[in-house]
């Protein structure tokens, strides 16, 4: 018996519900969960098919980059997920897929423009967008200065109050406290593009949504004043 069967287990789910949500063609994406107190994460095996998935692929890698337990090799994105862990320290979860609106903002280079209340209750303003990588970048470490490009653009940005990105020529990624809540957020990503992109076609000079709307809608379900849903 593995001492990391419910991390592993956690790590599982959360990959299998992407294909479910629509957000993966093929094999791209891949969602890992850390385990902070054991300095370890649990992600996807490089380039296996969803549906042969098991929860015993999973692979546990060190927050050093050391594969701790699993037969296959980690997804290639792994550097870019434990990159992510290690800066920005109250994430447990990471998700990177390919769905199209939000890869087709990220293609074009540009933020999602916040327009409306669904977007309001997942991020604190626009979706933000990477700087293009370097040749250099691009050349080197590709996965690791992935990680590095999200980090830079996050230098002034809580993570908490825009929990996802857009990696420009690339796609998305999201995070948050939990890996089932930041499918979640990739869902959002993928739905706010989606209306975004609707919502330039009705009306190409669309500003963005009023800044008391956007607050209202942010604040009641993040930080301290939050009154949405259950409390438990
Ligand atoms: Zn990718």
């Amino acid at each position: 018996m593995s001492q990391f069967t419910e991390l592993k287990r956690e790590a599982y789910e959360a990959n299998v519900a992407l294909p479910k949500h629509g957000l993966i063609n093929l094999t791209f994406g891949n969602a890992s969960v850390v385990d902070r107190a054991r300095a370890v994460f649990a992600i996807k095996p490089s380039g296996v098919d969803y549906a042969a998935l098991t929860p015993n692929d999973m692979v546990v890698v060190d927050l050093e980059g050391r594969t701790v337990e699993g037969a296959l090799r980690p997804s290639s994105d792994t550097p870019t997920h434990r990159k992510l862990f290690l800066a920005f320290g109250s994430i447990g979860g990471v998700v990177h897929t390919h769905s199209s609106h939000a890869t087709a903002f990220a293609q074009a280079g540009l933020p999602i423009p916040i327009f409306g209340t669904t977007h309001a209750d997942y991020f604190n303003g626009e979706v933000p967008v990477t700087r293009k990588m370097t040749a250099a970048e691009i050349a080197g470490a590709y996965e690791w200065e992935t990680g590095n490009v999200i980090v830079e653009r996050f230098a002034a940005i809580d993570p908490a109050d825009f929990p996802g990105v857009l990696v420009n020529r690339h796609a998305p990624f999201a995070w948050g406290p939990s890996v089932a809540k930041a499918v979640e957020t990739a869902v959002a990503m993928e739905c706010i593009a989606d209306m975004a992109l609707m919502s330039l076609t009705l009306a190409p000079k669309l500003g963005p949504i009023e800044p008391e709307l956007l607050a209202k809608h942010f604040r009641r379900k993040h930080g301290a004043g939050a009154y949405y849903g259950q409390t438990r």
